[in-house]
């Protein structure tokens, strides 16, 4: 981390100051984790500190420490609206436009707050005072472990921070699978872990979480999974009826794109979720694959090269159909 910024945020935590910090909309583990370490090394500091989501989070980061402090701008608005009004400092996590987070993005528009932005994504917007922005780090959580170590304070990583930066970094890298899981990443999640992350207990509490709906459900995924040998691409979708059906609850569908991916050769895997009008998609793909790109000039989204989600608006039908029309232009890297 530059040096020259992370003086600038000593010099900016130096002031009195209210700070909240805000994940993307529909927060994942690295989002919840990476704001969680943030805000537990912030208290350290005696600071003001509040985390803001837009909207809840999966029932598998619940047991995080603190995360029952996390103000949820979707149950509590006017709180939230207050305590985004009222800060001085605004530090995003995990996104790089503030269009990310929803319903608090008119709130973060209009802010005199100064802004800081900690994050992995490729292609950040120039709203922060101070710009992190290391599209090759594994996570964001990784991210705050350099930012800590950079502001010198490295020793201050308690058993709580180190259990909710390990939680980001293992979620983010698939359990150390993807390939930006380096040597570092493994030297950081080592470190987390003599401080304390209880690594094994960690993986349990994240990914044995399931309901019996949820497995109910991600059998819908693979009874719907298309193969399209010609293109090396796996889609499948789920309809509002479906996630119905199986009483969807927030962060049950996460994951279930990576299946796809598991079959021999696979270069592209895509889900499609129905949410009312519009249709969310997620996709992964494998080497050098990037629908990062895909996403942005299609689907009105973004990413990283290998993971990225997107949307249509329109039926299912006809956001597979315009998917098949463009999916060449992504094989044939003329995107
Ligand atoms: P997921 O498919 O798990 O929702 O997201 C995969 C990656 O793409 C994550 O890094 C996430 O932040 C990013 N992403 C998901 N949806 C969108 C979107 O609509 N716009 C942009 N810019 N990024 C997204
Ligand atoms: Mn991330």
């Amino acid at each position: 981390m530059n040096i020259y910024d992370i003086e600038n945020v000593k010099l900016l935590l130096k002031k009195q100051l209210k700070i909240s910090i805000i994940p993307h909309k529909s927060p994942d583990g690295d989002a919840i984790g990476s704001c969680l370490g943030l805000y537990l090394y912030l208290k350290q500091l005696h600071q003001d500190v509040t985390v803001v989501s837009p909207n809840d989070f999966p029932d598998y980061l619940k047991w995080l420490p603190s995360a029952d402090e996390i103000l949820i701008y979707d149950n509590a608005p006017e709180k939230a609206k207050k305590q985004i009004e009222n800060s001085t400092l605004i530090f995003t996590l995990d996104f790089n436009s503030l269009k990310r987070a929803d319903g608090l993005t008119p709130l973060l528009e209009n802010s005199a707050a100064t802004f800081v932005m900690i994050d992995h994504h490729q292609a950040p917007e120039a709203y922060a005072k101070v710009t992190f922005s290391n599209p090759n780090a594994s996570s964001t959580c990784a991210m705050v472990y350099s930012f800590i170590d950079a502001m010198g304070d490295k020793n201050q990583i308690d058993r709580e921070i180190a259990t909710c930066l390990y939680t980001g970094i293992m979620t983010d890298t698939g359990n150390f699978k993807y390939p930006t899981t380096t040597s570092n990443t493994l030297k950081i999640a080592a470190f987390l872990i003599e401080k304390g992350a209880k690594n094994s207990q960690i993986n349990s509490n994240v990914f044995d979480n399931n309901s019996f709906n949820k497995l109910q459900l991600l059998s819908v995924v693979l009874k719907n999974m298309t193969y399209l040998k010609e293109y090396d691409t796996a889609y499948t979708t789920l309809s509002s009826e479906e996630l119905q059906q199986y009483d969807c609850q927030k962060g049950d569908t996460d994951g279930f794109v990576n299946y796809g991916l598991t079959i021999k050769n696979t270069k592209l895997a895509v889900i499609f979720i129905q949410e009312g009008d519009f249709i969310k998609m997620s996709l992964r793909s494998k080497g050098n694959n990037d629908v990062n790109l895909f996403a942005r000039k299609y689907f009105n989204g973004g990413g990283h090269i290998n993971a990225a989600g997107g949307r249509f608006n329109g039926t299912m039908e006809e956001a597979v159909t315009y998917f098949k029309q463009v999916l060449p232009d992504f094989i044939h890297k003329n995107i």
